[in-house]
């Protein structure tokens, strides 16, 4: 008996060898029929026995390429006809042609195993590429995604390449980026001063190069690297010292996973995050030997680690055998990654001894992605080169919206059906180069996923370059989005909950609906709305920003809290080190209330407590204190926890640190070792965050907790929380696929803005 069925199939299906392999399917249970590109996906139709025809329907999910991701199959029969074959038909493009791009994946284990045979005709070529694997997204001018709509346009195919595309048994079939030796991307090396050198192996040039101690700027899929052999200490310091990167840890590429494990300590699952066709930088604990120069990660127990993940990269490690290279975006520290040639060449002139480019043009920038193994999970730090454009999938359809994001590490975030795509990293939108940036994946964003957004939603704080942009465009609604809502809106979404929640939100900065900036929040909350169930007491932030940069003023703001000025005649090394005349300037500054913004930032906690202890008074990067705080306690198995006052007051409750700090100084006089108070710190925030928890959730029968804010990225913060909530009963909720920091902000913003 025969029968035809109708399939639909949405999801990731296009430019990722899906019809090939529907083609194969299909043939090889000699079953007739069609498949066809839509504007939504792939439709297929299979005639053929019965159980043929089940069979294939069976094998359908399971087997599909690699790179595919079906979000949703329908199958109907329909009346038989008299095909003779399986047939691929023309795309039919509609007029809303929707179809999801591919991220940009690592080289697949097919094109290097032909990358590296002397009788393949891409032997050595440095854009081998399938439709497994290579560049996608940052390629992509335009859609539906075809080669005439990509940076690859530039290179008609030659005849050989030509076959491969057309062919629907080949690897390459319909493969856009396809290219080879004679028609495709070359390679040149420039000098410091852009002018090209003239060599036949431009890199074995670069690799020696590499050897010598030089920087090379390294062209790669969503921008330009700075490279140095990350085993050289000369090589190293110079990049810090040309990039004005002062103490912030380099990534290092490592050639292969066995070389990894000699850097790391990598069990099964990080094992699977460094092999994973993404390719993130997996922040990893080092091992005690790891043999990298000092100044790759000054002061850090782990090491971002990633391997290699274009043709190229294997290349340049096979060519100058090394063991890591320091692999950092091309940028001078905080502005956007360069991506094209000789906008790096410009931007980067004084920094790279030498250009590595290519004439394939990157269209869009899109930095690696930086991922950590938290609370027995894979969890974004940074989502970009390889995770985005993949979407969130949401719970229920939603409007056409823009969601801008916050300040720092700013993504965007757009929203179609029951679709959430979020944007690759942005970055600190605090230079005409990032405004651009973000401007420039608003429009290209919109353009490629075919979006015109009805709404756009923005944060509250009114100085936010993205909240102007926001108020500055016209022909839609907007909405401001407290930004602690958002983010457990965020966590809501990437979970897939709806209806009320408790949020506890631990950050560093957010601007409050009471003009005071917030960051250490209990929110009891759904999408459309929050009420502010708990919060840290209130600490002037004496200088405002000045008091991010410099720990040791809110350590001073903390300690006037707990104790007036008494804390000056305290002997803790602490308080002997300060500056008489400055404390007294800030002291000043609190009592009188000049530019002394009030803050219940729980991030600002970390910093304060980490001056007190003697770790830094002063940082280079924005969280560096609470990470060193972090490793300092994960040394210690101390299960002592210090107090915090927790109080009930008529606007809710209330987590006070006088305690606290008294607590920390009398361990400090004590001698009690660093390790030890951090510690014991750690366990006091988790043990009071989680009692309030329980009073609050006895009063309001809410038994789901989301987790969100930057601070989860804590591991001990994270891990503590998880298991102290869940033992009380609570249903818990962190974010793994999208970051717990503000690059998770937009899709929380988005949600409440369609509920607005
Ligand atoms: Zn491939
Ligand atoms: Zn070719
Ligand atoms: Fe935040």
């Amino acid at each position: 008996m025969q029968i035809r069925k109708e399939i639909l199939v949405s999801g990731i299906v296009q430019g990722v060898g899906f019809r090939p392999y529907i083609h194969r399917l299909a043939t090889d249970r000699s079953l007739v029929g069609t498949i066809c590109n839509t504007s939504s996906g792939v439709t297929i139709e299979v005639q053929g026995p019965i159980q043929l025809v089940e069979d294939f329907l069976e094998r359908l999910p399971a087997d599909a390429p690699l790179l595919s991701r079906i979000l949703d199959v329908s199958v109907r029969e329909i009346p038989c006809n008299g095909d003779r074959e399986f047939q691929i038909l023309a795309s039919s493009v509609g007029d809303s042609v929707f179809t999801l791009i591919s991220p940009d994946v690592a080289v697949c284990g097919d094109c290097l195993r032909e990358l590296f045979d002397p009788r393949d005709r891409r032997h050595l070529y440095p854009f081998i590429n399938c439709t497994n694997c290579g560049p996608r997204f940052t390629i992509v001018r335009g859609i539906p995604y075809d080669r005439s709509r990509t940076s690859m346009a530039a290179f008609p195919l030659c005849d050989a390449c030509r076959r491969e595309y057309d062919d629907p048994r080949d690897r390459r079939f319909h493969a856009q980026p396809n290219a080879c030796w004679k028609c495709g991307p070359q390679l040149v090396l420039w000098d410091a001063r852009g002018r090209p050198i003239e060599t036949s192996d431009p890199i074995q040039e670069a690799a020696q190069r590499l050897r010598l101690g030089k920087v090379v700027a390294v062209k790669g899929l969503g921008g330009f690297h700075l490279a140095v052999d990350a085993t050289n200490p000369a090589a190293v310091e110079l990049l810090r010292h040309r990039k004005h990167r002062v103490e912030k840890p380099f990534a290092v590429m490592v050639p292969d996973i066995e070389t990894a494990e000699k850097l790391c300590e990598i069990d099964e699952a990080a094992r699977a995050a460094l092999t994973c066709l993404q390719r993130p930088i997996v922040l990893l604990p080092r091992s005690k030997d790891a043999k990298v120069a000092a100044a790759v990660a000054p002061g850090q127990h782990d090491l971002g680690i990633f391997l290699p993940y274009t043709p190229l990269h294997h290349l340049l490690f096979k060519a100058g055998e090394f063991s890591a290279l320091v692999m950092t975006s091309g940028n001078l520290s905080e502005e956007p990654i360069a991506i094209d040639n000789r906008e790096a060449a410009a931007r980067l002139a004084g920094v790279a001894d030498y250009f590595l480019v290519h004439n394939r043009d990157i269209l869009l920038r899109c930095d690696d992605s930086v991922v950590r193994l938290a609370a027995g999970r894979l969890r974004q730090v940074r989502r970009s080169r390889g995770y985005v454009p993949a979407p969130v999938q949401l719970r229920e359809e939603t409007p056409p919206i823009l969601a801008v994001g916050g300040e720092l590490k700013n993504t965007i975030c757009l929203t179609r059906g029951k679709l959430a795509f979020l944007s690759q990293h942005i970055g600190d939108l605090e230079n005409l180069e990032s405004y651009d940036f973000f401007r420039e994946a608003a429009e290209h964003l919109s353009k490629i996923l075919d979006i015109s957004p009805k709404i756009i939603a923005h944060d509250l704080h009114p100085g936010y370059f993205s909240t102007t942009w926001a108020l500055a465009q016209t022909g839609v609604r907007r909405v401001g989005v407290q930004h602690h809502h958002a983010h457990v809106a965020s966590c809501m979404a990437e979970n897939g909950i709806e209806g009320k929640v408790a949020g506890i939100v631990l950050d560093g900065t957010g601007y409050g609906t009471d003009g005071h900036i917030w960051g250490g929040e209990i929110l009891v909350a759904d999408y459309a709305g929050f009420e502010r169930a708990c919060h840290f007491s209130y600490v002037p932030m004496p200088g405002g920003a000045a008091a991010i940069h410099e720990p040791w003023r809110m350590a001073v703001s903390h300690l006037a809290q707990a104790s007036g000025r008494e804390f000056l005649e305290w002997d803790i090394p602490f308080v002997r080190g300060l500056d008489r005349a400055k404390t007294e300037v800030i002291l000043q500054m609190i009592d009188r209330r000049i530019n002394s913004p009030l803050t219940s930032s729980c991030g600002r906690l970390f910093d304060s407590v980490a001056a007190v202890i003697g770790i830094r008074g002063k940082v280079n990067y924005e969280g560096q204190s609470a990470i060193e705080l972090e490793m300092l306690a994960r040394s210690s198995s101390d299960a002592g926890a210090y107090p915090f006052d927790c109080r009930r007051g008529n606007a809710g409750w209330q987590i006070g640190t006088r305690s606290l700090f008294s607590a920390i100084v009398e361990d400090l006089a004590r001698n009690v070792a660093p390790e030890t108070i951090g510690r014991r710190f750690h366990n006091g925030l988790v043990e009071s965050l989680s009692d309030v928890m329980c009073q609050i959730g006895r009063g309001s029968a809410i038994h789901r907790v989301c987790l969100s804010g930057g601070v989860f990225q804590n591991v001990l913060v994270l891990e503590g929380l998880v298991r102290r909530l869940q033992a009380n009963g609570f249903e818990v909720f962190a974010h793994a696929e999208v970051p717990a920091g503000d690059g998770g902000l937009s899709l929380g913003q988005a949600l409440v803005a369609a509920h607005a």
